[in-house]
């Protein structure tokens, strides 16, 4: 088979850009009768398989490691399509490579540690190989950026990026946060990069898959990588999260993929309709530096009076009065409190600045 440029790919193909297969190799039977029901119901274009498994605790499976991996790449050549394992370090890429396998990924517990991801891209020099890479388990935008930069320094170019979701301490409705702020931070920061979300390990639940794969097409992301086996309960790893190809080509044909550019006959109506909320922006903007003035006088007010610039039970006042006005606003109380919030630590920052101009009034940690 020709070299795999799979950003192209991902380019060229309708979206979402499908990759699946099961979360591990199992057996030989399992591999080849997931591949068969993939490619005969789904728009799969990249296969996957876990042959080594980082587990969060031992003694749970850990993958069959190297004798899976030619049943992985005799499935491909079978359907004719390219095929993806997961690899953390230097022996996983060298057995990988040897086997032939097209695309490489890295897994979310790799891409934390700057050693691994150094001792991946180390291995892979002068080859190559597209790879793929998962966010960090924590939700750290620069070390996911971070492991970019290793592998490009190491000549690596044709790069993607899976979102995954990430690690969170209590239960949740998801097995990990999705926290989609980061993958779109993500694109805004490495534009050229594609980017494909795993909604299986966002879940943890199969039943969760279409709603978190409908939010990840309205954010336009390029594919999803949803993990498939020919019979999931009885899976190794991941049982349920996992789906048959079957319940996957279903899912499928419920998914509004939706269009990444407008229609040119729709086109003016849609300019008019942002044209007007930028207006209404730019009167937002004029409002809240007013009220930021205003803050400014009030804060020379309290210091020629010396007075403290919380004020509790005022502002509890303010607050409660604005989370009342949830249904009158049509608001949601999270945003109201956010916003809210927000607006009184702006008017806290100039109020201090303006009371202290000779000392650092900085007070956020989140800056
Ligand atoms: C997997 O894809 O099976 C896997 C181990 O994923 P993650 O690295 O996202 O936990
Ligand atoms: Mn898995």
């Amino acid at each position: 088979m020709q070299k795999l440029n799979l950003q192209e790919e991902i380019k060229r193909v309708k979206r979402p850009f499908l990759v699946s297969g099961p979360c591990s190799a199992e057996s030989e039977e399992q591999v080849f009768t997931t591949v068969q029901q993939l490619a005969e119901n789904t728009s799969v274009n990249l296969l996957r398989f876990g042959i080594w498994k980082p587990r969060t605790r031992p003694n749970s499976f850990e993958g069959l490691g190297d004798i899976a991996l030619p049943w992985a790449v005799e499935a491909g050549k079978k359907v004719k399509l390219p095929i993806s394992v997961e690899v953390a370090n230097k022996q996983h890429v060298e057995s990988a490579l040897k086997a032939g396998v097209d695309v490489l990924w890295i897994g979310a517990r790799t891409t934390v540690n700057p050693f691994a991801i150094q001792e991946i891209a180390d291995t892979l020099k002068g080859v190559n190989i597209p790879v793929m890479i998962k966010n960090p388990i924590n939700p750290d935008l620069e070390l996911w950026i971070g492991a970019f930069e290793r592998l490009e320094n190491a000549g690596i170019t044709d790069l993607t990026a899976i979102h995954r979701g990430f690690s969170y301490y209590k239960h949740t409705k998801y097995r990990n946060l999705p926290n989609w702020e980061i993958p779109i931070h993500l694109k805004e920061r490495l534009p050229k990069i594609p980017i494909i979300c795993d909604p299986s390990h966002i879940t943890g639940k199969s039943e969760l898959l279409l709603e978190v794969a409908q939010k990840a097409m309205d954010l336009n992301f390029d594919g999803l990588m949803i993990e498939a086996h020919c019979n999931p309960s009885q899976a190794w790893s991941d049982a349920r999260q996992q789906v048959t190809p079957f319940q996957l080509a279903e899912l499928l044909a419920e998914l509004n993929t939706r269009n990444s550019t407008i229609n040119a006959d729709f086109e003016g109506k849609f300019i008019e309709m942002r044209e007007k909320i930028s207006v209404l922006d730019d009167r937002l903007f004029d409002i809240l530096a007013t009220r930021m003035r205003l803050s400014d006088e009030i804060g020379d007010f309290k210091r020629e009076h010396s007075i403290t610039i919380l004020q509790q039970e005022h502002w509890n006042k303010i607050i409660d009065r604005r989370l009342a006005q949830t249904d009158e606003y049509q608001l949601t109380p999270k945003f109201i409190r956010r916003f809210m919030d927000e607006i009184h630590q702006e008017s806290i920052r100039h109020q201090l600045k303006v009371m202290n101009p000779k000392i650092d009034t900085e007070f956020s940690n989140e800056d």
